[in-house]
């Protein structure tokens, strides 16, 4: 009996639970959302972020945002960043100066109106953009462009799991993912998979 208790004494620290690692010990990466808002993949996403705790950036196009503006006060509200993705997702180079103005100046005013807030930060649609499409964006205060750097084309709607594998395969410190709120059905559901494999990772999302 004594051996028995002394064995287990000695065995119980010596197989723990696989340790977790050191929160942020790989570094950090960025979550972006964009083509939202969208009435139920916009609420669905916003819930596993605050259930994780972490923040993302959304970048709203004009259009949804005006049709959703309660969805909009919700992400600024729970501390995201609300960014400028045009007032209908075209492709600005194709556009003449004055429309491409227009396109994010909208956008802005609506963003304005319901958080309070003028967006700095913008995505190009398609990340198609030139120098005068820049130069545009910087005059109505747009001065930080946000791209990416992993793609899992969850608007092409894959399954969750491959959406999961596409962003865990390609995630570096300091990546900048791209999903999609809306476009992509699959997307809420990947989410709290990525959330857990970039802890597996010891990667934090800020
Ligand atoms: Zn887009």
């Amino acid at each position: 009996m004594v051996v028995v208790a002394a064995a287990w004494g000695l065995v119980l620290p010596a197989v723990p639970a696989q340790a977790a690692p050191e929160p942020c010990a790989a570094g950090h990466v960025r979550l972006t959302f964009d083509d939202g808002p969208h009435p139920t993949a916009t609420p669905d996403i916003l819930d596993t972020l605050a259930e994780h705790g972490v923040t993302a950036t959304f970048f709203v196009v004009g259009r949804m945002a005006g049709a959703h503006p309660a969805l909009v006060r919700r992400e600024d509200h729970e501390g995201h960043t609300v960014g400028n993705h045009s007032w209908d997702h075209p492709d600005l180079t194709t556009l003449d100066r004055a429309r491409v103005v227009t396109e994010l100046q909208e956008t802005n005013d609506v963003i304005e109106q319901v958080t309070g807030t003028t967006p700095t930060q913008w995505r190009p649609p398609y990340g198609a953009t030139n120098s005068a499409v820049e130069a545009a964006a910087a005059d109505v205060g747009l001065t930080s462009m946000v791209l990416w750097t992993v793609d899992p084309r969850d608007w092409a709607d894959p399954p969750a799991t491959t959406v999961r594998d596409r962003v865990l395969q390609a995630v570096r410190p300091d990546s900048t993912i791209l999903l999609h709120d809306g476009t992509g059905a699959h997307t809420p559901e990947a989410l709290p998979m990525i959330l857990a494999g970039l802890a597996d990772m010891g990667l934090c999302v800020r």
